[in-house]
């Protein structure tokens, strides 16, 4: 036996793993075709159904946003019906498990432009304007992103409570002083207050902006009102706009768009010059659109939550539950993580949840919704039982 021999370390200098992106799917509703519910989906934005589709180490831009989707879409298009015995089972999948700027790389528009209307941010707080120009409803498709849409309108509103002393929408010299000062005093009022972390930039990457925080935010509506000098019913008006789209209960959609029009009046009469950012716009001027085209999938149900806190999942799991021998072997043990902790048997075992969140709405938000005047126990939804007696029912037939 010769023991010398050449090593070599190669490095693939075109795969760069700081950035990752990656597909899933969950499962929200197996119906009839008379809409018979035969299971549902009792927590859609959690990761317990979230069924990873794939992964890739690639930056996230227009290019690779445009391959990737068109690869999804013609999998979608041939995706062949299940059959289990004689029950044909056909699938519709909606791709609303996406952010902002995915959608406006969808649409090929800049994340300041509106991707349904093309309203620049100088024509987003002139409301009448709003209904001479058309609507690119293939946008619909892709949801509201209610979770961002949470970190939007809270960061919107603080922006603007910044700017309360220049009162302008770009600043410059002087500006930007009086700008950082009054930012620095409502960040501090509120870490010494509330204990709230605001818009502080994390190591690595993104902020302290996330969904718990900007719930806590517009919730506690007074306080926020008097550290940041917002007006209270605006805080109020999109804390109780973003329960109702958050709930998981269908929304009324009637009801939904006289609120949000009347919120967007408040907001212009109150703050003419600070220009809507597009993410709030899209709420509130095109949001009842959307519920609408969803039918009878509340837009709560369709939410990117889920796969957001898939993000981190998959961080840990590469950190700490796989293999470092080579990168196949990391993968692969990613993937079984990502696989085992969505899996659908094992989460079926789990207490199921009730509708308790519906008590925890604010009655303002519940008149949005379309409730059962008493909010019921969810009822216990066997999947395989189900599908058992309408296997024998077939069989019978
Ligand atoms: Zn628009």
């Amino acid at each position: 036996m010769d023991p010398r021999g050449k090593v070599t370390i190669s490095r693939t200098l075109d795969v760069d793993d700081s950035s990752v992106f990656m597909a899933s799917l969950v499962a929200i509703r197996l119906q009839r075709n008379d809409g018979t519910v035969l299971w549902e989906n009792d927590r859609p934005s959690s990761t317990f159904y979230l069924r990873s589709i794939m992964f890739k180490f690639t930056k996230e831009t227009q290019t690779t946003v445009a391959a990737l989707k068109a690869g999804i879409s013609r999998e979608i298009e041939t995706l062949q019906p299940t059959t289990l015995k004689k029950v044909k089972i056909v699938h519709e999948l909606m791709m609303t498990m996406i952010d902002g700027k995915i959608t406006s790389y969808l649409s090929e528009t800049s994340t300041v432009v509106c991707d349904i209307c093309k309203a620049k941010p100088t024509q987003m707080n002139n409301l009448e304007s709003h209904n001479l120009r058309d609507n690119d409803e293939e946008m619909y498709q892709y949801g509201l992103s209610s979770l961002h849409a949470w970190i939007k309108c809270m960061e919107c509103l603080l922006h603007i409570a910044y700017r309360l002393e220049v009162k302008k929408w770009s600043c410059r010299g002087d500006d930007k002083d009086k700008i950082k000062i009054r930012k620095s005093a409502i960040q501090r009022a509120f870490k010494e207050e509330c204990g709230l972390l605001i818009d502080v930039v994390k190591q690595g990457a993104g902020s302290t902006n996330d969904g718990n925080t900007a719930r806590r935010f517009l919730k506690n509506k007074a306080t926020t009102a008097r550290i940041t000098g917002i007006n209270e019913q605006l805080i109020e008006n999109f804390y109780v706009i973003l329960q109702a789209i958050a709930s998981g209960e269908r929304v009324d959609h009637t009801k939904f768009s006289i609120f949000c029009n009347e919120t967007a009046e408040l907001y212009v009469k109150l703050y003419p010059w600070y220009y809507m950012p597009s993410s709030v716009h899209k709420l509130l001027m095109h949001g009842a659109d959307i519920i609408k085209h969803f039918g009878a999938i509340p837009i709560g149900k369709l939410s990117e939550e889920a796969a957001e806190a898939r993000n981190k999942d998959f961080r840990h799991y590469r950190e700490n539950h796989s293999r470092k021998i080579n990168r196949i072997a990391t993968n692969e043990d990613i993937f079984h993580n990502l696989l085992l902790s969505s899996d659908p048997k094992i989460t079926s075992l789990r207490p199921r949840m009730t509708k308790q969140n519906v008590l925890l709405l604010s009655p303002k938000a519940k008149e949005l919704l379309h409730l059962s005047t008493e909010p019921e126990e969810l009822e216990f939804i066997n999947i395989e039982s189900n599908l058992e007696n309408l296997q024998n029912s077939s069989d019978s037939e």
